[in-house]
């Protein structure tokens, strides 16, 4: 823990300050979601206390486990949903950073059991394809953890849409995964009203691979 002191103290920053991103963004009500982040080089990550208001949310309220959800440091009990996170950090070395909302759009299609369609350059570009959806789940074990981990490694996706329950979504950092986060509930909400027009129309497979290609390693600074 003392080596990565550092680390900490600026991952205590950062995972605060994209909480305020949740709630800029719409994507969550009361105490409901939780960002994290992986402490790079050691088995720890930050994420949010459970059940401390958004208000509350401050660098010296985040809590410090290790990749099994255990307390590290901190004065508040982790979020409920760390095991999830802490098992997709496990599974999963190259993700820096974790995400879960209940975001409005994102959760209908979840309760639908849906997957998101590809049909928007910008769903092709963000997430690579359609935004799957992953098992249903039981809150308390290693269950969604292991649903978020299977439904992403089978495909490019940041994104997954727990059925009956919510997104998660990751990426190298963060900063990333809230990203994710905030652009799978804007395409979620477009998408349903372009289906309340008719039926949206797919992008062919070759565009897809072509845009999420560009835009994953070209665009951008
Ligand atoms: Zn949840």
């Amino acid at each position: 823990m003392r080596e990565h002191e550092a680390a900490v103290r600026a991952l205590r920053q950062t995972v605060a300050d994209l909480h305020t991103e949740l709630t800029r963004y719409d994507l969550v009500t009361w105490t409901a979601g939780n960002v994290s982040a992986r402490v790079p080089g050691a088995d720890l990550m930050v994420i949010k206390p459970s059940g401390v208001s958004y208000d509350d949310l401050g660098p010296e309220s985040m809590v410090v486990t290790d990749l099994h959800g255990e307390l590290v440091e901190g004065d508040f009990a982790p979020s409920s949903d760390t095991a999830a996170h802490a098992y997709v950090y496990r599974h999963m070395p190259e993700v820096g950073g974790v995400v879960h909302t209940h975001s409005s759009y994102a959760t209908a299609w979840a309760a639908r059991g849906e997957p998101i369609p590809c049909v928007l350059t910008m769903i092709a570009d963000e997430f690579g394809g359609d935004i799957p959806v992953g098992p249903f789940a039981m809150i308390g074990d290693d269950s969604i953890g292991r649903g978020i981990v299977e439904t992403l490694r089978e495909n490019r996706s940041s994104a997954v849409l727990m059925r009956s329950h919510g997104p998660f979504t990751v990426g190298k950092d963060a900063r990333a995964a809230v990203k994710a986060a905030v652009m799978l509930e804007d395409v979620a909400k477009t998408v349903h009203f372009a289906y309340q027009l008719g039926t949206p129309e797919p992008i062919d497979r070759a565009s897809v691979d072509r845009l999420h290609e560009r835009y994953q390693n070209v665009y951008g600074q």
